[in-house]
């Protein structure tokens, strides 16, 4: 009962805001960061002085929680829905044995999608057309299973590309969701293989889905039935990448064997996304690296087998 009020909240919050920001060709909410960001510094360089000291701690206080509780209307509670495992008819331990039958059929898929995309000088995978792809991925929204998405899929253009796409770049984050706006943003910076995935990803959280691996398994569905190629050549791409990740922990030989396998389009693009990633590490990226460690550990019972809550989806959705 409660959950439904705060996802239909979520509906009417997320019309007024795409009405309000929508149309603006940049991140508004992005604006509003280095806004807040801005107040906040301001406040903290204050706290040094003795006579503003306790102004400044107050209104740090209040900004915080003034966020905090509209954050949680505004999304935090759509982590209370129900998950979508739960809705789905098998719910099984993940199988690596299916595991790697599913490998290998989308290293097939991989392999056929890629040689009807385009690539650069280099013979790197690229998108021709990102608004085509952000449209496609909102009539795909429309088509999800009901019995996994009972959403309204208004078909509202409001993805966007970062103003952070700098310090994004070294952190390892490919696009995040505003609550505050409503907005979606992905880093146009990233190789061309991550973007109309991480694309289809961030246009879940959209949607309605605020649990990470939840957001994937959507922008999976919307991805691989889609005839966009350049969006489903990049959705097989980060199926198999995510499935070669779960069996490499039992079967390394199995996942260099793929790994050859490759067509020699998918090895460029595979290089190219290792020397993107390469070229961007830095003091950032072990930063939120060791943070997002952290809160998977803390997430996670202890002894339990690591695999991501994707792979369970993904496993027991597929039928092989
Ligand atoms: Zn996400």
């Amino acid at each position: 009962m409660m959950i439904s009020f705060f996802e239909n909240f979520f509906e009417l919050q997320k019309g007024i805001h795409q009405m309000l920001f929508s149309w603006v060709p940049f991140s508004v909410g992005d604006l509003l960061y280095i806004i807040l960001g801005a107040f906040l510094l301001y406040y903290a360089i204050t706290l040094f002085r003795k006579e503003r000291r306790n102004n400044s701690l107050i209104r740090i206080l209040m900004i915080i929680n003034i966020f905090y509780f509209i954050y949680q209307v505004f999304w935090g509670m759509l982590y209370f829905q129900t998950p979508i495992i739960k809705k789905l008819a098998s719910q099984k331990e993940p199988d690596v044995e299916k595991a790697k039958r599913l490998a290998i059929t989308y290293l097939e898929k991989c392999k056929t999608t890629r040689q009807s995309v385009k690539e650069d000088g280099n013979g790197v995978f690229i998108m021709t057309n990102l608004t085509s792809i952000q449209k496609e991925i909102l009539s795909q929204q429309a088509k999800l299973p009901s019995y996994i998405s009972g959403k309204k899929a208004p078909q509202i253009l409001d993805i966007k590309p970062s103003l952070f796409k700098n310090i994004m770049s070294f952190t390892g984050i490919l696009g995040y969701y505003n609550p505050f706006t409503a907005e979606a943003q992905y880093n146009s910076e990233l190789p061309h293989t991550f973007i109309p995935f991480t694309t289809a990803h961030e246009s879940s959280h959209q949607l309605g889905f605020a649990r990470e691996q939840e957001a994937n398994f959507v922008g999976y569905l919307i991805g691989i039935h889609s005839n966009n190629l350049e969006l489903r050549y990049s959705t097989e791409f980060f199926t198999l990448k995510s499935l070669l990740r779960f069996i490499v922990e039992e079967d390394p030989e199995f996942v260099e064997n793929i790994l050859h396998q490759y067509s020699p389009a998918m090895k460029r693009d595979r290089a190219y996304e290792k020397s993107f990633v390469l070229s961007h590490q830095g003091w950032l990226d072990d930063f939120f690296g060791f943070t997002n460690n952290l809160f998977l550990k803390s997430n996670q019972q202890e002894g339990s087998v690591t695999y991501s809550y994707f792979i369970d989806l993904l496993l027991n959705y597929e039928n092989t």
